[in-house]
Formats: structure tokens, C-alpha cells, sequence
């Protein structure tokens, strides 16, 4: 199952799949508020995000070291910076996020230049990566590239943001209609319908939950193995 493990802060978990590499690191964590959802401490936890990410199968052998989880944390803070700037035109004060600045992307610039994982066609067609040695540069360097061709590429104006209450989760929305609205259909899709739902039943519209999802979901760390 494609998507990466999302606990809400109900407890709910769910799958969510942002469409693209790099906006699957921002679940991880994040600059301003979002720091409290960081899950990025140990080189494992790095690797159990590629594990759980698009990459899967993870490259065998991953070496990361403690500054790996440094700058994969400072990547993507700059990420999200980037890609919340081009999607609000600017930062989002609510969670405390600075617009992006001219660092920002010469961060990502920084990690795109350095050379990346490298991939390979096993004898039955599937697509992996080589043998060998990989580093977390090489991973970083993947993702950064990754950014890189979203947001130049066809699909750069369509990253949004969930439509859900106080739900901030980015995706790039790469069906053919593009109308994909939700975070996910089985999270903020469905608490939707089923508010909608009371809404035609009493005609009034419910109170705003307090103490929701704010700011909406984190990312499970799952037990390793
Ligand atoms: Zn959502």
C-alpha cells in the first residue's frame, strides 16, 4: 500500500500519500509549530522514513550518520518553507512558518548537487537500486531532486494543501480530473461527508470541534520491523 502511516491526533491512523518523494519527507516534522511532530532524531528513524516512503524498496545498506539526520531535518524545513510559500503565497503565521528566503533554496540547490541513489533494473523488471553502499547524502541528494522536478515540473501548480479543518498536509494532486481535495478520503474526506451529513440531516451547521487535530496529524513512528 502506497502512502505513508499517519497518526491524527484522535488517534486515527491512516495512510496518506502526498504524490511525490520529497512531500513525503514534510510529514516528518517541520519548522515553527510542526517541530512538535518531529519523528527525525536517530539515523534509524531516517531510515525507517525510506522505508516507508516511495523509495521502497529501501536501498540496501544505508549509511546515515547523526549529521545525515541533521541536514535531512534542515532540508526539510527549507522544503516546507518552499513548497507552503508557493502554495499560500507566502508563510503561514497560524503554524508559526516563515515565507521561504533565498537560503531556502540554496539548500536544496546544496543537496541536489550531490550525487544521488542509484537505481536498478533487477533481471525480473523490477525497479530497486544498486548494490552497495548508499549515503545519506545520496538519499538527501534523491529527495532535493525530487523537489527539484515537482516544483518545476508539470505538475508545480498542482501541490495544495488539504481542504480539512486546521489540516495543513501538502500534496500534489496528479489525477487526471484534479479535483483531489483531501489529505486523504479516509481521514479529512470522511470526517467531511459525515459533517456534511448532520449539516442536511439538522440543517445546522455543527460547532467547531475544539480540541481537534491541531495541526491535524503526525507522523507514526512505527516499531522497527
Ligand atoms: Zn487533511
Amino acid at each position: 500500500m502506497s502512502g505513508i502511516r499517519l497518526r491524527s491526533y484522535s488517534g486515527h491512523v491512516y495512510r496518506f500519500d502526498p504524490g511525490a518523494l520529497c512531500l513525503e519527507l514534510l510529514v516528518t516534522g517541520g519548522p515553527g509549530a510542526l517541530i512538535r511532530h518531529e519523528v527525525l532524531h536517530t539515523p534509524e528513524d531516517l531510515v525507517r522514513w525510506a522505508d516507508q516512503s516511495r523509495l521502497s524498496p529501501t536501498p540496501p545498506a544505508l549509511r546515515i550518520t547523526d549529521d545525515d539526520v541533521a541536514y535531512a531535518r534542515r532540508l526539510r524545513d527549507a522544503l516546507a518553507r518552499t513548497v507552503v510559500s508557493r502554495v499560500c503565497g507566502g508563510g503561514l503565521p497560524e503554524l508559526g512558518i516563515e515565507p521561504a528566503d533565498a537560503a531556502d533554496l540554496d539548500l536544496v540547490n546544496e543537496a541536489a548537487a550531490r550525487p544521488p541513489l542509484a537505481p536498478a533494473i533487477g533481471a525480473d523488471g523490477s525497479r530497486g537500486w544498486a548494490d552497495g553502499p548508499a549515503t545519506g547524502a545520496q538519499l538527501l541528494s534523491t529527495v532535493a531532486r525530487d523537489a527539484v522536478d515537482l516544483l518545476t515540473g508539470p505538475y508545480a501548480q498542482r501541490i495544495r494543501m488539504c481542504a480539512g479543518d486546521r489540516c495543513y498536509l501538502l500534496y500534489v494532486d496528479t489525477s487526471r480530473p484534479g479535483r483531489r481535495r483531501w489529505c486523504s478520503m479516509e481521514h479529512c474526506g470522511n470526517r467531511h461527508k459525515v459533517r456534511a451529513h448532520r449539516v442536511r440531516r439538522s440543517g445546522v451547521e455543527p460547532a467547531e470541534q475544539s480540541g481537534g487535530d491541531w495541526p491535524s496529524s503526525r507522523a507514526e513512528v512505527p516499531a522497527k520491523g
